[in-house]
Order: C-alpha cells, then sequence, then structure tokens
C-alpha cells in the first residue's frame, strides 16, 4: 500500500507530488498524459515569479523537480475508487488496482465529447479535441469544426487561416465568444457555417470520414480530413458520485484544507468547486491537498507531528467538526 495516490499529472497534481515525495511520503501520480490543460496554453504570463513561459516548459520543470524527490508517475486513466478500511482503492482503465492511505483527486477538466455514435470509436483517429495542439496538421486539407464559445470561436479563426476549407457546425443562431471575430471569421470565402445544427454520428472505417447532422430540418453529411471538437470543458466526476460530495457542476466540493467530504480523499485544482480556475491557483492547491494528506497519513501512522518546513496546522481539531465547504460564489 502506498502512502498517498494522486490522480492527474497536471500543474495541481505534479505540485502535490513535490509537496508530498520530499515529505518523504511514498507517492504514486497516475494521470492519463502529462501536463492537462497547461500544455494548450501556447504562453504563460501571469506565474509568479516566471514572466513568460509556454505551459509544456512550466509542466516539465513541475514534474522534473516532483521526480527528484522521488515521485512516480505512471499513465493511466483512474476509472473508480472506494473507501476500504483505512486506506482507499482505485481501480484503472487497464485493469489494475492500486491502494493508497490517501488521495489527491487533481484531474482537472476534460474536453465536452459530442456523445453520438461513432465518437468513441473513432477518438484518436482524425477527431481532436485541441484545435491549437492538432490543427497545424491540417495545413491545405479540408477540416470540420464543431465548436461554440471562445474556444469554438478561436479554433475557427485558427483553423479558417491553416486548411484549404473549414465547416463549422454550431447549435445555435451564433456559436457564442467573441461577435467580431465570429463576424471576420465567417466573412472568409473558405468558411461555411451550418447554424442551428445538431450533430448525429461521426462516421469513418479507420479514421474519421465524415460528421453526419441536421440542419434545416434535413440529415446533411460533411466529408472532411479532420474533426474537431471545441465545445468547452467538464469535470468528469461521474465514477465519484457516492464516494464525495459534488457541486451542481460535478465538481468536487472541499474545504479550505482541500478536504473532500470522505475521510483520507483530497482534492486540487480545476476539478474542485474553487471557482477561478489558473495555473498558479492549482499549484497552491496542490500543494495545501498534499500537506493535508500529510498530516492525515502522519495521525495515521500515531506518528503524531513529524519534522516538517510548514507551520502545522491544527486541522485535526477541525476534522471532529467535518469538512467545511466554501460558500459558493
Ligand atoms: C488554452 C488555455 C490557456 C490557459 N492559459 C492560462 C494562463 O495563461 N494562465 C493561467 O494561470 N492559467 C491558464 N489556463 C488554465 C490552467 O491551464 C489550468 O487552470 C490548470 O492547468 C489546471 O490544472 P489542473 O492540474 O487542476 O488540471 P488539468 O490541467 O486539467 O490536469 C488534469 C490532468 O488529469 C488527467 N486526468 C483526467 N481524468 C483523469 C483520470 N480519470 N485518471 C487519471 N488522470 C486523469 C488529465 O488528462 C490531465 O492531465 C489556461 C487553460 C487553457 C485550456
Amino acid at each position: 500500500m502506498r502512502d498517498v495516490i494522486v490522480v492527474g499529472a497536471g500543474i495541481a497534481g505534479l505540485s502535490a507530488a513535490i509537496y508530498c515525495s520530499r515529505q518523504n511520503l511514498d507517492t504514486l501520480v497516475i494521470g492519463k498524459n502529462l501536463g492537462g490543460q497547461a500544455l494548450l496554453a501556447s504562453e504563460i504570463q501571469n506565474y509568479p515569479g516566471v514572466p513568460s513561459t509556454s505551459g509544456f516548459d512550466l509542466v516539465r520543470k513541475i514534474e522534473a523537480q516532483a521526480r527528484s524527490f522521488g515521485a512516480e508517475i505512471t499513465f493511466d486513466e483512474v476509472v473508480a475508487l472506494r473507501k476500504e478500511g483505512e486506506g482507499c482503492v482505485l481501480k484503472t482503465s487497464s485493469d489494475k488496482e492500486h491502494s493508497s492511505l490517501a488521495v489527491i483527486l487533481a484531474f482537472g477538466k476534460t474536453p465536452r465529447d459530442l456523445r453520438v455514435p461513432g465518437e468513441d470509436r473513432l477518438k484518436g483517429k482524425g477527431i481532436s479535441y485541441c484545435t491549437i495542439c492538432d490543427g497545424p496538421l491540417f495545413k491545405g486539407r479540408t477540416t470540420v469544426l464543431v465548436g461554440i464559445g471562445e474556444h469554438g470561436v478561436e479554433s475557427a479563426e485558427m483553423l479558417c487561416k491553416i486548411a484549404r476549407k473549414l465547416y463549422w457546425v454550431f447549435p445555435s443562431k451564433t456559436p457564442g465568444g467573441d461577435p467580431s471575430l465570429f463576424k471576420s471569421v465567417v466573412s472568409r470565402s473558405n468558411v461555411e457555417v451550418f447554424p442551428n445544427s445538431k450533430v448525429l454520428e461521426v462516421r469513418g472505417d479507420k479514421s474519421f470520414e465524415s460528421l453526419l447532422i441536421e440542419f434545416n430540418g434535413e440529415e446533411r453529411e460533411i466529408k472532411a480530413d479532420g474533426l474537431f471538437v471545441e465545445m468547452g470543458y467538464v469535470t468528469k466526476t461521474e465514477f465519484l458520485r457516492g464516494v464525495v460530495e459534488l457541486n451542481e457542476r460535478g465538481e468536487i466540493k472541499i474545504d479550505r484544507a482541500c478536504r473532500t467530504s470522505a475521510k483520507g480523499i483530497f482534492a486540487a485544482g480545476d476539478v474542485t468547486d474553487m471557482p477561478y480556475k489558473q495555473a498558479i491557483i492549482a499549484a497552491s492547491m496542490g500543494v495545501i491537498a498534499a500537506l493535508s494528506a500529510y498530516n492525515y497519513i502522519a495521525r495515521l501512522k500515531g506518528k503524531g507531528e513529524m519534522r516538517a518546513d510548514w507551520r502545522h496546522l491544527k486541522v485535526e481539531e477541525e476534522e471532529e467538526k467535518g469538512p467545511l465547504f466554501f460558500a459558493p460564489v
């Protein structure tokens, strides 16, 4: 049994791993990928002490710091979590089970799916959920975008400059986001829009070939080389229902010590009900969750207060009262 397992290898999870492993906790990070949303930020200018960096460089530095203190990182997806005795058991999509005394949930937000037939089968085969990352691969080719909001409009702007042709599908009259940017994109001759449309199916044999939509009351098949989905981000916490308390948006409710409603389970970063979602906030929440996990484990092991490089919080007194959740903002 590990001391602590961190779910998610984004900024929150890796920051938590630095603090856990530096306190000699046996720490495993399980992440679907390394970096999370920060990889989509080509430039971050507001991380204190770092005037300008790419999200990629920032994440690689945090990862190196975590590994240097002994944190282990493995790539997998956590699909289930249950409390067992004093500890927790996590199950992954590769059918492995891991157990630990404490868990830090730091798995951020994930791009919203279309939830139509064909999507799951063709994921990663011509369907992208990150235009900034994959747009350049479609230079001079035909693309179809299902996109709304700021991300949707910015993606359309990028694709119409890269691709030979862009078909842009959205479910309402306008896609939302910046109206002037929207106007400038639709004024281009290589852009065709399908407002008030419903996506019915993603088609393709071995890779994406076409998108079936309902437009003006009729079915329409749009053939393209690549499909981009930019429908915003969601917290995928369904597997935690009944384990920890969630809010109406599915975010994990935490108190000011990053404790969830379940003992020994902590949470940090964008996956929580913290209303501000930023890199430095994710990092600092990862640290708070790590300190709380450390204190929890120290008490479980009956070691009381171990040597620590921070002022000890009297969180155990609060534990009696149960977590004090933030009031909604
Ligand atoms: C385009 C863009 C630009 C941004 N620019 C800035 C900026 O300039 N400044 C700033 O401060 N912030 C910026 N942000 C916000 C910032 O990137 C996020 O707030 C921060 O990265 C959140 O970190 P996180 O670790 O909480 O979550 P995430 O970055 O979402 O990381 C979570 C990780 O967990 C993984 N995961 C998900 N589910 C599971 C699972 N079940 N099992 C295992 N792993 C899982 C994910 O794959 C991911 O790697 C930007 C975000 C985006 C998208």
